[in-house]
């Protein structure tokens, strides 16, 4: 079967075709149209998809090689997302379903963050625990099969790529700041600042109290030295890189432990950040878990996620009626 995958729900357009199983194609459209005001602005998000998705899908199907006929049904991101995002990705699968007569598949952006580990080999066998960590979620997963996941924990605050991001902008660093605080991590000592693990109950995360923390931290000591940050930026973002990572792998060594299942994969944007990536290795070294990390490609935003997603949900003839509606809010 052919898939035509389409993901709107933040700020990239994204569109990508699965044949049999196997992604032949994932184009992305960033949106640069954010950069100056420090985040995402919703309404702009909107306009940029309506703008991208059109020559995205058609550079997806180039790609790929195939001609549109060969098309057997497409998946779309329902939610969680931002509404005005969605219903541009949701419009665009309807009305190319209807035009051409095809089964609709609504795939939640939360599990298809996960079921990016179903791309390429190897690939987890169920159950097996995920650490999604990404710009609005930070959930542990326990993922029993391709559709049915139970949520252990989540974030009481913000999310961790929250964290890096508004760590980011304490530090005067361009938004996102996940990956420049990543790249200077790596020329740092994570022990230069001390910074607070916080000591939150079960398997539930808290972010913002470290932001403050950090907040003070770099206030101190710029009152002491105003070249604090030019003269300590590798330093201070690998403490606190350091900590952000400890304080999640913390949780999913809690996790297996309360679990006792020892598959353990990470997904979402944060997932591509190296001290994570090396951190679940060197764990899963010393404890004999089976980790999988998956590929930067498919770490962020993608449609190659929703395509796979879409086709587990062909085989088992799960589709939509045309009156399907976005949600701003879904469960995994
Ligand atoms: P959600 O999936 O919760 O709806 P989203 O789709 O906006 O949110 P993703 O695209 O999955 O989130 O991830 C984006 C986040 O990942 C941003 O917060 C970004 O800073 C973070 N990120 C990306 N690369 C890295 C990295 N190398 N290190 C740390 N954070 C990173
Ligand atoms: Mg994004
Ligand atoms: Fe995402």
């Amino acid at each position: 079967a052919v898939i035509l995958g389409i993901e709107s729900s933040c700020d990239e357009t994204s569109a990508s075709i699965c044949i049999d199983g196997e992604i032949k194609s994932n184009i992305i459209a960033g949106q640069a149209v954010h950069a100056k005001y420090g985040g995402v602005v919703p309404e702009l998000a909107s306009r940029a998809h309506q703008q991208n998705v059109i020559p995205t899908v058609d550079q997806a199907i180039q790609e790929a090689k195939i001609s549109k006929k060969e098309i057997d049904a497409v998946a779309f991101t329902r939610g969680p997302g931002l509404l005005g995002s969605l219903l541009v990705g949701t419009s665009f699968a309807k009305s190319f379903a209807l035009a051409r007569q095809l089964p609709l598949i609504e795939v939640n952006h939360m599990q298809a963050h996960i079921l990016a580990h179903f791309i390429e080999s190897p690939k987890p066998a169920f159950p097996f625990l995920c650490l999604t960590v990404s710009g609005g979620h930070t959930q542990i997963v326990l993922v029993k099969d391709y559709f049915e996941m139970e949520l252990l924990g989540q974030t009481l605050d913000d999310a961790a790529g929250e964290a890096f991001d508004k760590t980011a902008k304490i530090l005067n660093l361009p938004y996102p700041g996940g990956p420049l605080i990543d790249k200077y991590a790596q020329e740092g000592n994570p022990e230069a600042f001390r910074l607070p693990e916080p000591q939150i109950p079960g398997l539930n995360f808290s972010f913002s109290g470290l932001k403050t923390a950090i907040l003070y931290m770099v206030q101190g000591k710029e009152a002491e030295n105003p070249n604090f940050l030019q003269e300590n930026m590798a330093d201070v973002c690998a403490s606190v890189q350091s900590r952000i990572v400890s304080i999640l792998l913390n949780k999913v060594k809690k996790a297996v432990k309360q679990s006792g299942v020892k598959d353990v994969a990470i997904a979402g944007g944060v997932s591509a950040n190296s001290g994570l990536r090396q951190g679940l290795l060197e764990l899963g070294e010393k404890h004999n878990w089976n980790v999988f990390i998956p590929k930067f490609e498919y770490c962020t935003d993608n449609a190659a996620m929703i395509a796979i997603a879409g086709y587990h949900k062909y085989l088992k003839g799960e589709f939509v009626a045309q009156d399907i509606a976005p949600l701003a809010r879904m469960h995994v």
